[in-house]
This record gives structure tokens, C-alpha cells and sequence, in this order.
């Protein structure tokens, strides 16, 4: 039996007066057996993140790490930096790091690396955009941004990771993967990593992010392949983040 997951994506919003009624009103969030929650925080607030909800079953981590260790790189933050923060988890690959950033695959693969490597759970996102979609592109490219991690780490890295697939023309729009968009290519994506190990497929919990809202979530969770969301704008309110919490 697949947990099920629920992330709030912060992205580069907050200030530490804002944060703080945030975070204090998902301290009163109820853990469930076999449900996971957690946020991920810009850097800066990693700390403030740790000092609210250490003792509560809301867990924090970041939205990107470094490809690298340590060194001379400024501006970066390490996967192990993070994990110093007492963060489990950190996004990789998610759209805006590709598109805005210009990551290329073999970039977040190396991403991913680093997160296992410090003991963070990676959140790897895949999704096609919106011009990818009407051409008949999207098995094409979610397979790409999956390969490249299955090439470099092999399919037991996959073991730990959680796989979020987030369609670019639904992010921040408004417009959501009707279940079916959604649970068809969760199904597909599925099925490829089965074509390496069954197992690891049949445990891979696989998360839909794009505009989902607590009026939304429980028709998206009950599909058969998508195991939770991960929530960017809607993370951000916290009786929306804690009611896609409940639809879970
Ligand atoms: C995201 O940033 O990962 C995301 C899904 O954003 P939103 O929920 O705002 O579409």
C-alpha cells in the first residue's frame, strides 16, 4: 500500500511575519497512518520552518538543491545543507527551474543524486508544456525528464523518491488536468518504470501538481495512480492547504 502525499510548493514568496501564522496554523494539523505532509520553504526559512513545526507531523524541506557539494558555487544551497536543517525532502526539476533556470535533464539528474546521496527525499517533477500537449508530445517528453534520472541513478533510485507529474500549462493558470488527463499519464509513467522493475513501479508514489485547491483535490486523489498533490499558490492559504490535506 502507497502513502499518500501532500507538499506545499512556498516558491519565492514569504516574509518572516508572514510566514509565521502559516506555519502556526498547520500546527494543528492531524497526521494520519500512512500520510505524509510538508512544505518547501525558500532557504532563508528553513530555520523559521524547523523552529514551528519541529514536534508536529508536518515535515519541511526546499524547492531545489545544488548539483553540487560544497565549494566555490555562490548562491547555491546543498542538499546536505538542507538536511542539516532537519529538512526530508527537497523538489527537483520542477518546471520553473527548467524553463526559467534553464535545467536541462542531465542537470536535474544530477540534482536528484545529490538530494538521495544527503538522505533527502527527492520530489521529482516532470510535466510537458502546453504546446508539447497539443502536439501530441507528452508520453514523449515525461519519459525524457524520467530516462534521464533512470540513466543516471538506475531504477532503484527511484526507491525513497516520490515522482510528481505537473503538465507546465497547469501551474499557477487556474486550469487543472481534468482526473483522467492526469491519471492517464500517471498510468503511462507508471507502466514505464514497470518496464525496469515492477516493484519499484508498483511503491513509486506519484503526486499531480497543477492548480489543485481544496475544492478540486479529492476528485484528483481518487484516481487510481496519483497518490497526492503537490500544491503551489494554494499552499500558500492555509485553509486551502489543510483542506486538500483532508481530501487525501
Ligand atoms: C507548483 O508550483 O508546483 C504548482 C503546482 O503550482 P500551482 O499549485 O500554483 O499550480
Amino acid at each position: 500500500m502507497r502513502k499518500r502525499y501532500v507538499f506545499g510548493n512556498w516558491k519565492l514568496n514569504g516574509t518572516v511575519a508572514g510566514n509565521a501564522p502559516l506555519l502556526a496554523a498547520l500546527r494543528g494539523f492531524q497526521s494520519s497512518e500512512g500520510r505524509v505532509c510538508g512544505v518547501c520553504v525558500p532557504a532563508p526559512y528553513l530555520s523559521q520552518a524547523q523552529a514551528a513545526l519541529s514536534g508536529t507531523a508536518i515535515g519541511w524541506g526546499a524547492q531545489d538543491v545544488s548539483r553540487f557539494e560544497v565549494g566555490a558555487y555562490t548562491g547555491e544551497v546543498s542538499a546536505a545543507m538542507v538536511a542539516d536543517f532537519g529538512g526530508s525532502f527537497s523538489i527537483v526539476g520542477h518546471s520553473e527551474r527548467r524553463s526559467v533556470f534553464g535545467e536541462a535533464d542531465s542537470v536535474v539528474a544530477e540534482k536528484f543524486g545529490k538530494a538521495a546521496k544527503a538522505g533527502l527525499t527527492p520530489i521529482l517533477c516532470v510535466g510537458e508544456s502546453l504546446l508539447e500537449r497539443e502536439s501530441g508530445q507528452t508520453e514523449a517528453v515525461v519519459a525524457r525528464q524520467l530516462q534521464a534520472v533512470l540513466v543516471s541513478h538506475g531504477v532503484a533510485a527511484l526507491k525513497g523518491a516520490v515522482l510528481a507529474y505537473e503538465p507546465v500549462w497547469a501551474i499557477g493558470t487556474g486550469k487543472t488536468a481534468t482526473p483522467d488527463q492526469a491519471q492517464e499519464v500517471h498510468r503511462f509513467l507508471r507502466e514505464l518504470v514497470a518496464k525496469a522493475d515492477v516493484q519499484v513501479a508498483a511503491e513509486l508514489p506519484m503526486l499531480y501538481g497543477g492548480s489543485v485547491k481544496k475544492s478540486n483535490a479529492a476528485e484528483l486523489f481518487a484516481m487510481p495512480d496519483i497518490d497526492g498533490g503537490l500544491i503551489g499558490g494554494a499552499s500558500l492559504i492555509a485553509d486551502e492547504f489543510l483542506g486538500i490535506w483532508s481530501a487525501l
